[in-house]
């Protein structure tokens, strides 16, 4: 029998029955890993840099993706970042409708290449491209390391 072939006869496929083990953990990686133990563990958001491209990144990365070189320096982003993108989702992730809308925004520091998306804490009809913003943090000492110890960001 080709690929070409149809099958009629279920009786000739090969099959077999039983459990096939998969247990396996996402990781965020070696620069991702660094990102949020910094985030959780001093409140900063780091941006790795390349000298040679005079090029900084957010999310950091292991490697520039200019010239491919190693980056070393790791930097935190300065100033507030500037709101590029806005959308106001009515429903959540399940399907759900939220007591408000929550307001998400594409966000851009600068000289950065890159950024995060994240909460704005601002009513919608507030919510506008090139509004100024600041994280707002988790306590320390109640932030688990990951992307939620920033709550959301504020002007
Ligand atoms: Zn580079």
């Amino acid at each position: 029998m080709t690929f070409r072939d149809r099958t009629t006869n279920v009786d000739a496929l090969r099959s077999w029955r039983g459990d096939v083990e998969a247990d396996y953990i996402y990781t965020t990686g070696v620069a991702g890993e660094r990102f949020f133990t910094e985030l959780r563990d001093t409140g900063r958001i780091l941006a790795a840099h390349c000298e040679a491209c005079e090029r900084t990144y957010l999310p950091p990365r292991m490697y520039c993706e200019k010239c491919l070189g190693p980056l070393s320096d790791w930097r935190p982003v300065r100033g507030p970042a500037t709101v590029e993108a806005v959308t106001i989702a009515s429903v959540d992730a399940h399907g759900n409708r939220p007591p408000e809308p929550e307001v998400w925004a594409v966000l851009r520091w600068r000289g950065i290449h890159g950024g995060l998306v994240h909460r704005l804490a601002v009513p919608p009809k507030q919510a506008k491209p090139g509004l100024k913003v600041h994280p707002v943090l988790r306590p320390a000492g109640s932030r688990v390391g990951n992307i939620t110890d920033i709550l959301y960001f504020a002007p």
